[in-house]
């Protein structure tokens, strides 16, 4: 959950998914639709996806004992070495590192270290095995991480409340925001969507994106991309009309929304539209009264969607 996540965030997830699923059986056991509502709102859901296969592989092939030997760890499903460090380090007293974003400044700060290339994260990770080879690993790492998230922020630092403060050399060189320098990141592109509810009755028409994938496993509102110099009700009743196999008609625009991931932001227009016919439902597709949405898990853009909608006027 912590994965690109910050705490705050995290902790009622957390606090909610312990108490519904406490055991790594209890997890294993549970369908995967289940795990991903009590995820939702959270983001990047292949962790809860990749989560649960984890847990059905110790469950099948480690007598539901999560094991304690790195490699073995690592070869789960969603595992890298950061995860992997971290589970051994702080679950197991193992010497290993777990080098997020806040311990890479850190020890870069302390080092002197100005640009991340391979040969300085190589220097940065030999100083850190050197300091969990001390002893009291998992504190040693949560320690620099909270270090790296309270005192020696990115753009902000506190060095007079700091352990590290008589060696490190940005202090020493009176610097520290300039360590390690930070690349700009680039302006991330726009891509424009158009949705459409369709009602029938009391009841609105989902479907449920494949597994793998951007929000997979996630139910939506049927919906298009639009390319450029395309029209959005042309497009909906053209791909929509050869998806159900049957005349779509687009009525009037709802509303529009717009939702920003890590690598891209979305614009989408919402449509009220009818089908001709009540077409024969595939898997993974549903009428479902608006009362009972919140019976499954939807992306925060299909809630932002949702929000434009007057269910009284059905
Ligand atoms: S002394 Fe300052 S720059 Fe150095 S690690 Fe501590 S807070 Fe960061």
């Amino acid at each position: 959950m912590l994965q690109q996540t910050q705490v705050e965030t995290v902790i009622p997830y957390y606090e909610r998914w312990l108490n519904k699923y406490p055991t790594v059986n209890s997890v294993a056991s549970e369908k995967i639709d289940k795990l991903l509502k009590i995820w939702e709102g959270l983001g990047y859901y292949s962790r809860c996806r990749n989560f649960h296969e984890a847990t059905k592989e110790i469950i099948k092939s480690h007598n539901g004992v999560i094991p304690n030997q790195f490699g073995v760890f690592k070869s789960l499903k969603g595992v890298g070495n950061y995860i992997a460090g971290a589970v051994m380090s702080i679950a197991f007293n193992q010497p290993y590192v777990a080098i997020d974003g806040n311990q890479q400044r850190v020890i870069a700060r302390v080092l002197g270290i100005k640009n991340l290339t391979q040969r300085n994260r190589k220097r940065l990770s030999l100083y850190l095995s050197q300091l969990v080879n001390y002893g009291n690993s998992g504190d040693i790492n949560q320690a620099l991480m909270d270090l790296g998230s309270s005192i020696c922020k990115p753009r902000k630092v506190d060095c007079t409340h700091c352990p590290f403060r008589l060696t490190c050399k940005a202090h020493k060189f009176n610097d520290p925001l300039g360590y390690p320098i930070i690349i700009a990141k680039q302006k991330i592109p726009t891509k424009r969507f158009a949705a459409m509810l369709i009602r029938h009755k009391d009841n609105i028409f989902i479907n449920k994106r494949a597994e793998s994938g951007l929000l997979g496993g996630l139910w939506e509102l049927p919906n298009v991309e639009i390319h450029n110099g395309s029209k959005s009700k042309t497009l909906l009743k053209e791909k929509l009309g050869c998806r159900f196999g049957c005349e779509v008609k687009v009525g009037p625009k709802l509303g529009a929304i717009s939702h920003a991931f890590t690598h891209f932001k979305m614009n989408i227009d919402l449509f009220d539209g009818q089908l001709k016919i009540n077409p024969k439902l595939k898997t993974g597709e549903k009428w479902v009264a608006f009362s009972d949405i919140d019976q499954y898990a939807f992306s925060k853009a299909n809630h932002k969607l949702f929000e434009l909608v007057d269910v009284s006027n059905g």
